[in-house]
């Protein structure tokens, strides 16, 4: 039916390279993927006001192991099978090929690492520089007329969330004359393309006091200082503060990290889920919107959907479902393979 690379330690024991049962997993495989994945990145209209897109996005560019992120000619490769990093080589030599990059840096991936070899140390170094030279400082790109710096040594995944591009866009045509709450802020990216759409003020609010430092910068360096406020601390007890202060938001943003990461976590996970959405919604000004995110894959739409109506019953407060959010062209769900789609996002009007 089909070739693919096993790994029998591995949590994935297989991982499907070609639906085509003679052609052969090889170098040339590595990089005719490799070079379409780009070719179609360049032809896709989501990307067209940002020069900074999701190069290569695992199995649903045919590349099982492969994440490359493009920073402005930065290039950001994870590497977590080793059948990619076996393939390592190609992967370097294909991408400087096709795009002539400022560097390539590679950054290991741990979590992940783990699941394809138990127990195991990490395959290389944390950070390496396969191509060119790395920037010492923050590298800056474009998002949709706002400038944004990534750290592309310390940065958290990646560095920068490129999957909720079009989700910024969206959310900030809310946002014009708000008051916003930005929970599980990062480095304040909802918050610039909201200050920009005419937001009154925005709090930021995230547990890492360097994501908080970024999103400072990055709001002033987009002139909107002294229109943001950051606020260090963890977001279940600072939203139940702030109920019980009678604090309200226009708009409530909710974008937390993953809760599950397996199927066994999903009840646990939902519970989160309902309990930080009861308390988000009761944050909401009458008439006000919030707007909340799973990137969970293994929680669906339809149950995240039904997580918001249990917290809707347990806040006491009715809310519509106005728009339907997922993830950015850049991080396409491959037929073959539905469990790439893992963000889904809810923009509900609360009454
Ligand atoms: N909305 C962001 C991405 C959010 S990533 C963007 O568009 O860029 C999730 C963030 O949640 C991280 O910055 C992490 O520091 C923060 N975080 C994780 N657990 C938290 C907690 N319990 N309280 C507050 N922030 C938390």
């Amino acid at each position: 039916m089909a070739r693919g690379i096993i790994n029998q330690q591995a949590q994935i024991a297989v991982r499907l390279m070609t639906w085509d049962e003679t052609e052969a997993i090889d170098d040339g495989l590595w990089a005719r993927r490799i070079r379409a994945a780009i070719a179609r990145r360049a032809v896709d209209p989501g990307l067209r006001e940002t020069n900074a897109r999701r190069l290569i996005f695992g199995e649903s560019d045919g590349l099982p192991g492969l994440i490359a992120d493009d920073y402005a000619g930065h290039i950001v490769l994870h590497l977590s099978t080793l059948a990619a990093g076996n393939a390592h080589d190609v992967i370097v030599d294909t991408l400087d090929a096709a795009l002539k990059p400022v560097c390539i840096i590679e950054r290991d991936d741990d979590e992940r690492m783990r699941h394809e070899r138990p127990g195991s140390k990490p395959m290389g170094p944390a950070f390496a520089v396969a191509r060119g030279t790395a920037p010492d400082a923050p590298v800056e790109f474009r998002e949709g007329g706002l400038t944004f710096q990534v750290d592309l040594r310390s940065g958290q995944k990646t560095g920068f969330y490129l999957d909720q591009r079009d989700n910024r866009a969206r959310v900030a045509r809310y946002c014009a004359g708000a008051s916003v709450l930005n929970a599980f802020s990062f480095t304040g990216a909802f918050a610039a393309h909201a200050l920009a759409a005419g937001a009154a003020h925005v709090t930021n609010l995230d547990s890492s006091a360097d994501a908080l430092k970024l999103a400072e910068t990055a709001l002033a360096a987009n002139g909107f200082a002294g229109r943001s406020t950051q606020v260090q601390a963890d977001a279940f007890e600072q939203l139940r503060a702030w109920r019980m202060a009678g604090e309200r938001f226009d708009v409530v943003i909710l974008d937390p990290p993953k809760f599950a990461h397996n199927t066994g976590q999903i009840d646990r996970a939902a519970r989160a889920y309902k309990d930080l959405n009861r308390i988000g919604m009761a944050l909401v000004k009458p008439g006000g919107v919030l707007v909340t995110f799973s990137c969970s894959g293994v929680i669906d739409a339809g149950l995240f959907q039904k997580i918001l109506f249990s917290a809707s019953l347990e806040a006491g407060r009715e809310a519509q479902v106005v728009e339907r959010l997922t993830q950015a062209s850049d991080h396409p769900v491959l037929l073959t393979f539905p469990e790439s789609e893992y963000l889904k996002g809810l923009i509900c009007r609360v009454t």
